[in-house]
């Protein structure tokens, strides 16, 4: 199959443009007069891009805390009782109700043109409850065409029934994920590496037993308190630290230094009314920048909100369209450690997006309203609804 159009291929700005999709991967790129033989799909003026990587969600949870956004924007602290508060909600779900809830939550991301979505649990934290929405992420996963990563995040918070921080921190390193995987429930480990959640030596503790493992790490990292996680996570070669909103000077460059992505997430720093992520300070500095949505339960709910979410890297966070484009696609591509997903080229996956736009500056103009027209997961459109 051969994609064609006579709009814009972004974030290159190549156009005209072909591209050549064989066996779900992209084989060619280039201009239409010289493109390979082959059944021709033209697209015409749409702007076109590779389909956006979520890098961090929080997809599986019952239960409505909208009653607490509001309470916050009236003065109440973010604490980790609306975590907790998730928790209940969620361990008394069925299997069926979080299900459904959850393959909502991951069409929702896809019909706004993510094609692959990293989904934390985090909302069980006991074992028998982290492995079963471990595992219910891997059911809807399975129904739906979007590319999952799973992620185990015991260390959300600390359980009610645990006696300590500590406590618990040992009991994630030392039985959750041995088990978590044994039986291949996820790809990463994170932990809430801030104030009032995991301090340092649990999460040291944690990001070790991950790589004995054999799973890679990432961090909820400097979003409440300046607390030295990022330099924690760059030290155990976290795939990325995520949040970063107390970022300072020293740990833009201990970032921009390694191979750690800096993953910003402006949605949630609004909705908290926090302090922006130094975004603009950290591409200077030459780290590289994923933007996700950190869609979850207590302080932001879009799961279909990436294309804002570029719109808010653009227009908030001082990148460039091009940039928060590039951070929406192979930024959380590398911060998932995946160089074949959300890039444009020969063996990169052809995961495509043709957007209801004809330029990429419509994701600062029209700022969470540009839609996907069509979408192809590896070379296989996929239907869209809603
Ligand atoms: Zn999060």
């Amino acid at each position: 199959m051969i994609l064609t159009g006579s709009g814009r291929l972004a974030p290159a700005g190549l156009s005209p443009w072909a591209l050549q999709v064989r066996d779900g991967r992209i084989a060619w790129i280039g201009a239409p007069a010289d493109a390979p033989e082959g059944e021709l799909v033209d697209l015409g003026p749409a702007l076109v891009t590779p389909g956006l990587v979520d890098s961090h969600t929080h997809p599986v949870f019952a239960g409505d805390r909208s009653d607490e956004a509001a309470a916050r924007l009236e003065g109440a602290p973010y604490t980790n009782g609306g975590i907790l508060r998730t928790v209940r909600a969620t361990r008394e779900a069925d299997d069926a109700t979080l299900e459904a809830l959850v393959e909502a939550r991951l069409r929702a991301a896809l019909n706004a043109g993510t094609t692959t979505v990293e989904c934390k649990s985090g909302y069980g934290l006991s074992l028998g409850e982290e492995v079963r929405h471990l595992l219910i992420i891997g059911r809807v996963a399975d129904r739906l065409p979007i590319r999952v990563v799973r992620t185990f995040l015991g260390a959300h918070a600390v359980p009610p029934e645990s006696a300590s921080m500590a406590d618990y921190a040992a009991h994630v390193a030392d039985e959750m994920i041995p088990a978590v995987a044994r039986e291949r429930l996820a790809e990463f480990v994170d932990v809430f590496a801030d104030e009032g959640f995991f301090d340092l030596a649990a999460t040291e503790r944690i990001g070790r037993a991950a790589s004995a493992a054999g799973l890679g790490l990432r961090l909820h990292a400097e979003q409440l308190r300046r607390t030295g996680a990022v330099e924690l996570g760059v030290g155990l070669g976290a795939a990325s630290v995520d949040h970063l909103e107390q970022l300072d000077a020293a740990g833009v460059a201990s970032l921009a230094e390694s191979s750690t992505v800096a993953t910003v997430l402006p949605a949630p720093a609004i909705v908290l009314r926090d302090r922006l992520p130094p975004a603009r300070a950290l591409l200077d500095a030459g780290a590289r920048v994923a933007l996700a949505s950190d869609a979850n339960a207590g302080t932001f709910g879009g799961f279909g909100a990436m294309p804002l979410v570029v719109g808010l890297g653009a227009t908030l966070l001082g990148m460039t369209v091009t940039e928060a484009l590039t951070a929406s696609t192979s930024g959380g591509a590398s911060a998932l450690q995946r160089d074949d997903l959300g890039v444009l080229r020969p063996g990169a996956a052809a995961d495509l997006v043709a957007w209801d736009a004809e330029h990429e500056g419509a994701f600062a103009l029209r700022l969470g309203s540009v839609r996907p027209s069509r979408v192809w997961i590896a070379g296989d459109e996929v239907a869209l609804s809603g």
